[in-house]
C-alpha cells in the first residue's frame, strides 16, 4: 500500500459515541431490511404464517444473536459493562416494539442461562440488575399497550426508560466501581438511544404500514371486499405450479350474476352495486362456513372466481351448489325494491393434460358459457 495514504483505526476521528450512534441505526436497519426481505419471501411462498409472529420470533432472534456475540469477547472483564446500553436497546425493542409477550415461567431460565453466560451469579449487585431488567421488560410491554394510541405515549416511553435506565446503571456501578461521570455519561448516552430508537423505529414503521396499505389496494377489491383480479392470477399460478408439483387436485369455480345488465337498467347503477356486494358476502359467507381458507376473487364486474386446491370435483360442486342455492335464496333490498338474481356456474378440475393455467381456465370459462347458452340459472360440471 502506498504510504501515507492511511485511514487507519487509530486516524479514524470519529468519537465512540457517534459510532455507536450509527451502530444502532445500522443493527436496526439490517432487521427491517432482513426482515421485509423473509416476510416477502413468505408471502410469495405462501407459508401460514402471521407477519406479527413471524416479526416477534425473527427480531428475538435476530436481538440474541447480537447480544451474545457482542458480549462474549468481553466476558469477564472489568469492561463487561460497555456494551450495556446496547443489550438495554435491544430489550426495549423486543419488549416495546416488537410488543413480544414472555411467559413469566420463561424468565428464571432465560435470566440463569445468561448469568452463568455472564459468569455473574456470584454477584448480589447482578441479581438486582437482572430483577430490574425483568421488571423493565414487563413495564415496557405493558405501557406499549396501553398508551400506544395515544398522543404522549412517547413520554412515558421516554419517561419509563430514563427510570429503568438510571436504576440499571446504578446497578452496574455497585459491581463493578466506574466513577459517576461514567455513571452519568453512559445514563445520558441511553437517554439519547432511547429517544433515536423511538423517533426511527417509528420512521420505519410507518413505511412499512404505507406498503402494507398498498399491497392491500393492489390486491382487493374495494367494492365488493373480495380479491380482485391481479391477485387470482398471482394464485392461480402459485396454485397451478404445486398442484403439478404434489400431484394434488385443483378445482376452480367461476361463476356470473344472470342478465345483470338488466338489474343496472331497471334499478339503476348504484342498486347494482348493492347487489354485487351482497352476492359476494352470500358466496363469502358460504366459504367461510366450508373452509376458511377458500377465496373469493372478483376475476370481472359481475364474474368470480375460487380456486380450492385439494378439493376434487365431486366436493368442489357440493360448494357450487351451495352457492348457487345460497344467491337464489338471497334478496337484496334496495329502497322500496326488491331485488333477486341468480347465478351460472361452471366447475371443473385440473387434468394432466393442462399445460398451463390458461388450458384450465378455458376449460370452466367454456362450462359457464355452456350454463349461460342453456338458460342460465344453473351449474356446468365437465
Ligand atoms: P348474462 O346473463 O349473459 O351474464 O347477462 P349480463 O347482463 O349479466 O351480462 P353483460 O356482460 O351483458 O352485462 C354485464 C353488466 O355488468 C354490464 C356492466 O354495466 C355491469 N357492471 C360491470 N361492473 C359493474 C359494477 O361495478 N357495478 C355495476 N352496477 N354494474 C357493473
Ligand atoms: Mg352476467
Ligand atoms: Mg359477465
Amino acid at each position: 500500500m502506498k504510504k501515507g495514504f492511511t485511514m487507519t483505526w487509530s486516524e479514524w476521528q470519529v468519537p465512540p459515541f457517534i459510532s455507536s450512534v450509527f451502530f444502532i441505526l445500522g443493527v436496526l436497519t439490517l432487521y427491517w431490511v432482513t426482515f421485509t426481505w423473509l416476510e416477502t419471501w413468505c408471502h410469495r411462498r405462501h407459508v401460514a404464517i402471521a407477519d406479527d409472529v413471524l416479526n416477534a420470533w425473527y427480531g428475538v432472534i435476530y436481538m440474541l444473536v447480537f447480544v451474545f456475540s457482542m458480549q462474549t469477547p468481553i466476558l469477564g472483564r472489568a469492561i463487561a459493562w460497555e456494551f450495556m446500553n446496547f443489550q438495554l436497546i435491544a430489550v426495549i425493542f423486543c419488549a416495546y416494539f416488537l410488543n413480544i409477550h414472555i411467559s413469566g415461567y420463561f424468565f428464571p431460565p432465560i435470566v440463569l442461562a445468561y448469568m452463568v453466560f455472564n459468569g455473574s451469579l456470584r454477584y448480589w449487585q447482578s441479581w438486582g440488575y437482572a430483577i430490574t431488567l425483568v421488571a423493565f421488560f414487563l413495564v415496557m410491554n405493558w405501557i406499549r399497550v396501553k398508551f400506544h394510541d395515544q398522543r404522549h405515549a412517547w413520554l412515558v416511553y421516554m419517561g419509563v426508560g430514563v427510570a429503568f435506565g438510571g436504576v440499571m446503571w446504578l446497578w452496574m456501578k455497585l459491581k463493578f466501581h466506574f466513577s459517576w461521570a461514567t455513571f452519568q455519561q453512559e445514563w445520558l448516552y441511553l437517554v439519547i438511544f432511547e429517544l433515536l430508537l423511538y423517533a426511527y423505529v417509528n420512521m420505519l414503521t410507518h413505511d412499512g404500514e404505507l406498503k402494507v396499505r398498498l399491497s392491500r389496494l393492489a390486491s382487493h377489491d374495494t367494492l365488493t371486499q373480495t380479491q380482485n383480479f391481479s391477485a387470482y392470477t398471482s394464485a392461480m399460478k402459485f396454485l397451478f405450479r404445486e398442484s403439478s408439483r404434489t400431484d394434488q387436485p385443483l378445482s376452480m369455480i367461476m361463476f356470473d350474476i344472470d342478465h345483470f345488465k338488466q338489474v343496472n337498467d331497471t334499478y339503476g347503477h348504484s342498486a347494482g352495486d348493492a347487489v354485487l356486494q351482497q352476492v359476494a358476502a352470500t358466496v363469502k359467507s358460504v366459504l367461510t362456513n366450508t373452509d376458511s381458507k377458500l377465496k373469493l376473487y372478483r376475476t370481472g364486474g359481475e364474474e368470480f372466481n375460487i380456486l380450492l386446491p385439494n378439493y376434487d370435483l365431486s366436493r368442489t360442486s357440493q360448494i357450487a351448489t351451495a352457492i348457487f342455492e345460497a344467491v337464489n335464496r338471497l334478496t337484496v333490498t334496495v329502497g322500496t325494491q326488491e331485488i333477486r338474481v341468480s347465478l351460472s356456474i361452471g366447475v371443473s378440475t385440473m387434468l394432466t393434460a393442462d399445460a398451463s393455467p390458461m388450458d384450465f381456465y378455458n376449460r370452466v370459462d367454456q362450462n359457464l358459457y355452456y350454463a349461460k347458452q342453456h338458460g342460465r340459472k344453473q351449474i356446468t360440471v365437465a
